[in-house]
């Protein structure tokens, strides 16, 4: 079994941005909006900009209680929108539920929109990919780039995608699709989803769900992407029954140190193209 080690990964791309970074005349300039105080978004908004000083990106943070308005979000998003000096935003997910998530994220300016969330970006990604949307989203791609990185292939082979998120499982499918994987979606309503996942010679989890896949439901020789975040006091724990599934696998990602770091790496990847553009 080997690791994919999307740390050593993650610094590698980096390193190669903060190159570009340094020879760019207008650096890229982040804005993140962080509403309310959910724990969870609060370490992603900080990793992400450990990261950006990292790359030499600069970013600010906007912090807004839990009961902002709906109306003040938008308001705060069209001035970022019209700030010449701002090349990116990110609204951190989730947010509260008085807010209506689809309205932020088409309120985001899509030259501006480094999660590649508003439709204009997603749609064109999916239809072509990166080269037309300029952006990718940042978790599915960091997951391709992760496979290819270790010259593990993907054409011919069948691929298996828990989960159908908007942000990974959907769009993980498609990348996977487009590069030539016949690929089986599954989610909360697959009945037997063992019988699935034994199938896999490429195995996505992006479910939420500690040890939700065990050592019997995988076959020999597959390789793991394990996305879930499952935090545990100061722990975290992917999907994937690790001791066991690693026993089995080719290859499989370490949680953390797999699917997380690439994911920002991917971020400001989006980042540096915007500002580029
Ligand atoms: P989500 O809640 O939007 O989607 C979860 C999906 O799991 C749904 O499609 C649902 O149908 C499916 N599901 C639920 N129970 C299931 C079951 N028993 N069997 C099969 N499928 C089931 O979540 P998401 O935003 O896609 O995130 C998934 C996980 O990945 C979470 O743990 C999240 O924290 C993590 N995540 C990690 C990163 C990263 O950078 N490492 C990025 C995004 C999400």
């Amino acid at each position: 079994m080997q690791l994919l080690d999307g740390r050593k990964l993650a610094q590698k791309i980096i390193r190669d941005l903060k190159k570009q970074v340094s020879r760019m005349k207008k650096k890229p300039v982040l804005a993140m909006i962080l509403v309310g105080n959910d724990p969870a978004s609060a370490i992603y908004v900080r990793r992400k900009y450990v990261f950006c000083e990292e790359a030499g990106i600069r970013s600010n943070t906007i912090k807004l209680p839990s009961n902002t308005s709906e109306k003040k979000l938008l308001v705060i998003i069209d001035k970022l929108n019209k700030d010449k000096s701002v090349s990116a935003i990110m609204v951190q997910l989730p947010l509260p539920r008085h807010i209506n998530k689809i309205k932020i994220i088409e309120s985001i300016d899509p030259k501006k929109d480094a999660d590649c969330l508003h439709p204009e970006n997603y749609g064109k990604f999916a239809q072509v990919d990166e080269s037309y949307s300029v952006v990718a989203p940042a978790t599915p791609f960091g997951i391709v780039k992760l496979l290819e990185e270790y010259k593990i292939k993907i054409e011919g082979k069948h691929a298996v995608v828990v989960g159908r998120s908007n942000i990974v499982g959907k769009p993980a499918a498609q990348l996977l699709l487009n590069r030539g994987a016949t690929v089986t979606v599954c989610h909360r309503h697959t009945k037997n989803l063992a019988a699935f996942t034994r199938q896999a010679d490429i195995l996505v989890v992006a479910v939420g769900k500690r040890n939700l896949i065990k050592a019997s439901m995988v076959k020999r020789g597959t390789v793991v992407v394990d996305v879930g975040v499952n935090r545990v006091g100061k722990n975290i724990f992917g999907d994937v029954n690790f001791p066991s599934v690693s026993k089995k696998a080719s290859y499989i990602t370490p949680v953390p140190g797999g699917v997380g770091p690439i994911t920002i790496a991917m971020l400001l990847w989006n980042m540096v193209r915007l500002a580029k553009k």
